[in-house]
């Protein structure tokens, strides 16, 4: 029996906008990572295959029967800018398998060598940047929030040359689809008038089935896209999760953030932070994101504009137009519901988007580190904010704020125990701080040791309970480490 039973709808239905293509061989295929529960969450019953079938089966060497590869077109803007063809360059989609919950997912190679859409690239990853991927990934998974998965990283025993020498990698990504704005973007600019509506059935069978009988189905569709987003968005604000290159070809229709590349998860609570050595003047910085996020939108708007069902031009630029403005609306009130939850309320007051502003603002001015600041704040609902006022450059300047909330979360039906633990639940402890990452990818990458990379996984596999022996793993950087850090 085939290990993955799989389906190839993308190449099937869409054809002339998916390049058959076969992945590089790699030298000496060896597995670093496994990730058992998502193949049991995908049926997969790999129990009993040996690793060196699964390194096989995984990075190219030996193709999993039914695979069906495929290097898939799309376009971006990126930084502002379009590129009309930028497409798999290092990636390829194997097929699809339908899970557990009978939700269909993409299973994608990433680093599996150069395709049609390479360009002047080598088609290659490192071991680093995928392992990168895999713990950003798992970490966002137990944050609960909508993300890529990395099923199997595998180790190619190929060098592949960046700034300096690095051993390769080819990363299997899990997707609840490869479908991007910039994928839109690409089948709206081509030749072909009946791609675009092609894709645009596509995407709302396997995403919004239930739109397919809405009033005008392609704005209904666009609407969903962008309530996916505005709530992903939120989920990121409220994580401290920095993307670094929200480009339209890194922003999923599924609503699944994609492509870990130079994200970060901020210390210090501060909006203007960025870590990404490529975002010179800060587009994507922290505090741009949900404007951003809208600027894609309006890109994704854009290409659907000649399907809208309407009299005239005009009014399908009008009616595009008030779903691209309703997702202020809509992020900003995805932002303060989840900023209610974190806060311990389960009712909304008005004065609550205030208070929020202010708890910000406050971490702001007293550089206080954004997740153990939330996370210590529990402590001041239940017990004491001795470990929250030590995060603070004067203690004092909190206790105004300290009192209003006090007084807020008082009038609360429920108990005050109550409210703490399920901010608790919600505020994690542990979080994939950038210091511990590069030392778990260093360890990789330099010496083959996965050691601090599964210790990092398991850490952070259980965010929201507090365990001894993990001190270090809640603690930000020293200064001395943090203060510049970049991504790549
Ligand atoms: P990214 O910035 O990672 O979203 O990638 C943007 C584009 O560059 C995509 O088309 C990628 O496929 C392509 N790309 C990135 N790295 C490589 C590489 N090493 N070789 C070929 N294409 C690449
Ligand atoms: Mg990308
Ligand atoms: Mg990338």
């Amino acid at each position: 029996m085939p290990l993955i039973a799989f389906d190839n709808s993308y190449a099937r239905e869409l054809p002339q906008h998916a390049v058959p293509w076969q992945p590089a061989t790699p030298p000496q295929p060896r597995l670093l990572y496994w990730n058992a529960a998502l193949a049991a969450e995908l049926g997969l019953d790999s129990a009993d295959v040996a690793a060196e079938t699964l390194a096989a089966c995984f990075s190219g060497a030996q193709l999993p029967d039914g695979a069906q590869p495929v290097a898939q077109a799309y376009a971006g803007h990126q930084f502002g800018g379009y590129s009309p063809t930028l497409g798999d360059g290092r990636a390829l989609l194997l097929g699809e398998v339908i899970d557990r919950r009978g939700q269909r997912c993409d299973l994608a190679f990433k680093g599996s060598g150069r395709t049609p859409f390479s360009r002047r690239g080598d088609g290659k990853a490192a071991v680093g940047p995928m392992l990168r991927e895999l713990i950003i990934g798992e970490a966002m998974q137990a944050l609960a929030i909508p993300t890529t998965r990395a099923l199997a990283v595998v180790a190619t025993g190929e060098t592949v040359s960046r700034e300096r020498p690095l051993p390769g990698a080819v990363l299997t990504r899990v997707a609840a689809s490869h479908l991007r704005v910039g994928t839109f973007e690409y089948f709206a600019n081509g030749e072909d008038g009946d791609a675009l509506r092609q894709l645009a059935d596509y995407a709302i069978r396997r995403h919004d089935p239930a739109l397919r009988d809405a009033a005008n189905p392609y704005l209904a569709f666009l609407d969903a896209v962008c309530r996916r987003q505005a709530r992903l968005i939120a989920q990121w604000m409220h994580a401290g999760f920095i993307h670094g290159v929200m480009n339209t070809d890194n922003m999923t229709i599924s609503g699944e953030t994609i492509d870990y590349g130079p994200c970060a998860f901020m210390d210090a609570y501060d909006p203007a932070t960025v870590f990404s050595s490529i975002d010179e003047r800060g587009r994507y910085a922290y505090g741009n994101q949900p404007a951003i996020a809208q600027w894609n939108l309006a890109r994704l708007a854009e290409t659907l504009l000649p399907l809208l069902d309407a009299e005239s031009q005009q009014q399908a630029v009008a009616q595009a137009t008030e779903v691209i403005h309703r997702f202020a609306d809509q992020y900003r009130e995805q932002w303060l519901a989840q900023a209610r939850r974190k806060l311990g309320l389960y009712t909304a007051e008005d004065g609550d988007q205030q208070l929020a502003d202010d708890w910000l603002a406050l971490l702001q001015t007293q550089q206080a580190d954004f997740t153990l600041a939330w996370r210590y704040l529990a402590d001041a609902a239940d017990g004491d904010g001795t470990r929250l006022a030590a995060l603070f450059a004067d203690p004092a300047a909190l206790l105004p704020w300290l009192a209003r909330w006090q007084q807020r979360l008082a009038a609360e039906p429920q108990p005050a125990t109550e409210c703490a633990a399920a901010m608790r639940a919600l505020n994690p402890l542990y979080i994939a701080r950038n210091h511990l990452v590069e030392e778990a990818l260093a360890a990789a990458s330099e010496h083959g040791d996965m050691s601090l990379t599964l210790r990092l996984l398991d850490v952070l596999a259980d965010p929201f309970t507090e365990r001894d022996g993990l001190e270090r793993y809640a603690l930000p950087a020293a200064p001395e480490l943090a203060a510049g850090y970049r991504t790549f």
